[in-house]
C-alpha cells in the first residue's frame, strides 16, 4: 500500500474543500468533483490492496461512477452516464480500450473514462522506472497522455522547473522552462504571462506563435496547491483565455 499515495488523495480533498470556500463561483462543480475524488479515493484502496492496476479487471466499478454522475453531474454528464449505464461489460471495455488508443473521446465520455482510469494508471505510475528528471517531453513517459496543467517548484536538484503534469495518471516530470509544447517555441519574446489580481500563484504561460497555453500553478508562491486540484477552481481564467482565442494544449477533466 503506498502511503504517500493515499495521503495525497486525502490531501487533494482537503484542497478541494479549501478551494469551494474561495471560490463560490465554482462551488458547483467542485462539490460534484469532491464526490469524484472520494470515488477515487475509496476505489483506489481496493484496488492498492489487491494489487490491481489492470483496469479490465475493475470494469464492475465503472458502473457505480456512471451512478455517481447520473446522481450528482449535469445535465449532460447525466445523459451520457445514462446511456453508457444501458452498455453491458463487453462494449464499455471496447470504449475505454478505442479512448487509451486515440486518447479522444467526447466532453462528457473523456470525463468519465479519465475519472475511472485514474487510479489503476496512478497505481501503474508508483511503480514506474521512468526518469522523470530527464525525460523533457511533451507526453507522459507512464501513459502517454498529454499534460493538462503544469507546476514550478524547487528541488533539491532543480531551482524553479517546470513541471507537466498527466491529465490521466497525475505523473508529473520536468520541462523546459521557456517552451511551447505546441509549437516548439523557446524564444521569450513570443511568450505572454497572465496572473489575475491577488491570484499570482497561477499563471497563463501563454505562446504568442501559435496561441495556446499551459496552465501553471507556482508552488512556491503557493506551497499547499495541488497542481490538477487548484486548475479546477481556477476556470475562469480559463475562460477568459478562450475569449481571447487561446487554446489549452491540453484540456483538463472537466473539458476546459
Ligand atoms: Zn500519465
Ligand atoms: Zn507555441
Amino acid at each position: 500500500m503506498s502511503i504517500v499515495r493515499l495521503k495525497e488523495r486525502e490531501y487533494s480533498i482537503s484542497r478541494l474543500q479549501h478551494l469551494k470556500a474561495k471560490h463560490p463561483e465554482a462551488e458547483e462543480i467542485l462539490s460534484f468533483m469532491e464526490k469524484v475524488l472520494r470515488w477515487q479515493l475509496d476505489f483506489y484502496e481496493k484496488l492498492e490492496n489487491k494489487g490491481e492496476s489492470n483496469w479490465r479487471k475493475g470494469l464492475k466499478e465503472f458502473y457505480s461512477l456512471l451512478e455517481l454522475c447520473i446522481s450528482y453531474g449535469s445535465e449532460t454528464l447525466r445523459e451520457t452516464a445514462q446511456s453508457l449505464m444501458a452498455l453491458g461489460k463487453e462494449e464499455i471495455e471496447k470504449l475505454i480500450a478505442e479512448f487509451l488508443k486515440e486518447r479522444w473521446a467526447p466532453e462528457e465520455e473523456r470525463f468519465i473514462f479519465l475519472s475511472f482510469l485514474n487510479p489503476f494508471f496512478s497505481i501503474m505510475a508508483e511503480s514506474t522506472d521512468a526518469d522523470l528528471k530527464n525525460w523533457l517531453k511533451e507526453k507522459c513517459p507512464v501513459c502517454g497522455f498529454r499534460p493538462s496543467v503544469s507546476y514550478i517548484m524547487d528541488t533539491e536538484d532543480v531551482e524553479g522547473g517546470r513541471y507537466l503534469s498527466c491529465v490521466l495518471c497525475n505523473t508529473g516530470w520536468l520541462y523546459y522552462r521557456t517552451k511551447c509544447p505546441k509549437c516548439g517555441n523557446v524564444e521569450d519574446d513570443h511568450f505572454e504571462y497572465i496572473h489575475e489580481e491577488g491570484n499570482r500563484y497561477v499563471q497563463l504561460h501563454v505562446c504568442k506563435k501559435c496561441n495556446t497555453y499551459l496552465k501553471v500553478i507556482d508552488l512556491r508562491v503557493d506551497g499547499l496547491a495541488v497542481p490538477h486540484i487548484d486548475d479546477l477552481a481556477t476556470l475562469s481564467l480559463d475562460l477568459w483565455a478562450r475569449q481571447q482565442g487561446f487554446e489549452r494544449y491540453e484540456k483538463n477533466l472537466l473539458g476546459l
